[in-house]
């Protein structure tokens, strides 16, 4: 018989399948507290639990249906692990600590692989296997939590995969995420390369979560060479979609911009950049392009960074440059590969 997989219930669910078993409800709240907020890893942590009911959990259920295939941890605290899912496909996650910041951000994945193919990406490169579910997509935090004992504040999804190609499936995780493990929806990120429609389905969520969109290029032609959605949804149309996300929230979208050495890093880009965003409410992370084997392209120069940096600041926008973390293990962003080119 299939265990029941805990993780995968709601709160009444839980309820139902705990009261079915001949136990009463408060029962299934202390298991759904053990679960999502106090990290527990197995049965026995669930001390409050009479022996005789954890036997029955023990034998009947399972608290998640995934493991921890390898875990790597960087010389920055960085910790990237393989999770294994049922079907055997794996995809990576990636925890990050800023020494100076009591954040802890998860970076999650949302599919085994991806479909969208850009130039850049270790993920993009390998193909599209499948979707996540919800609580696949949740397992992640939860295996990172039961595992190191810490809560995670932030949730980002920018790990393998499209998350808006994904949407339902996402969006229940989002639900998750801020119901179940109480992470407050504008702590959590989703990270998309422009699929326009979802962006405008997004705008109308009860839950709105952080958008980042992957910009990269703020011209068609220059776009199109590195990014194959640009020949479905063009800058322009993403950009009337930013700003009807841009109305729906109070708060600012983040811009996602690959530094690449000799192509996106010039003055003129920059220029076109600042026109571009010059009517929506957004922060700009640059992120210097992280090389992936095989790969034509080029780190930018520090000097060029600085430059465009400056340059966008002179206009008036807020800009970052994002850390790289993890790079000694690949857990850099668009580093991310998982095992699927092991799998046919
Ligand atoms: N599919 C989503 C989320 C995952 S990618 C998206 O594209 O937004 C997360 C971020 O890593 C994106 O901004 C992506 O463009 C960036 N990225 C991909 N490859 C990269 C590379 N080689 N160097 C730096 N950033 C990269
Ligand atoms: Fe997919 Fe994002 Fe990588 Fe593009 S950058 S291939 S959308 S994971």
């Amino acid at each position: 018989m299939q265990k029941t997989v805990l993780s995968k219930l709601s709160k009444d669910e839980l309820i139902d399948f705990i009261t079915s078993a001949g136990e009463k409800k408060f029962r299934a709240e202390q298991i759904f507290s053990w679960i999502w907020a106090k990290n527990a890893g197995n049965f026995d942590e669930m001390t409050d639990i009479k022996k005789e009911f954890r036997t029955f959990l023990k034998e009947n259920c399972t608290i998640l249906d995934s493991k921890i295939k390898t875990r790597q941890i960087s010389k920055d605290g960085t910790i990237k692990y393989l999770i294994e899912f049922n079907d055997g496909n794996c995809a990576e996650t990636v925890l990050m600590r800023f020494d100076n910041r009591s954040n802890l951000s998860m970076c999650v994945s949302s599919q085994i692989g991806c479909k969208m193919g850009c130039k850049f990406c270790a993920t993009g490169k390998n193909g599209f296997k499948r979707n996540l579910m919800p609580h696949e997509i949740v397992s992640q935090i939860l295996h990172a939590q039961i595992d190191t004992g810490l809560k995670i504040t932030n949730v980002v999804f920018m790990g393998q995969g499209e998350p808006l190609d994904n949407f339902e499936n996402v969006q229940k995780a989002l639900e998750l995420i801020n119901k179940n493990l109480q992470i407050s929806i504008r702590r959590i990120t989703i990270s998309t390369c422009g699929l326009v429609p979802k962006i405008i389905d997004l705008s109308k969520n009860n839950l709105l979560p952080t958008l980042a969109i992957s910009l990269h290029a703020p011209r068609h032609e220059l776009r199109k060479e590195i990014m194959p959605i640009e020949n479905k949804y063009t800058v322009k149309e993403l950009h009337d979609a930013l700003k009807e996300y841009n109305n729906a929230t109070k708060d600012r979208i983040t811009i996602e911009y690959i530094l690449i050495g000799n192509f996106n890093d010039t003055q003129e880009c920059a220029k076109e950049l600042i026109e571009y965003l010059k009517d929506i409410k957004c922060n700009i992370n640059l992120i210097p392009y992280n090389p992936v084997e095989g790969d034509k392209f080029k780190k930018p120069e520090k000097n060029n960074i600085l430059k465009f940096k400056y340059l966008l600041e002179a206009a008036g926008k807020k800009v970052t440059i994002r850390l790289e973390r993890g790079a000694d293990i690949d857990a850099a962003c668009g580093q991310l590969a998982g095992k699927i080119k092991n799998l046919s």
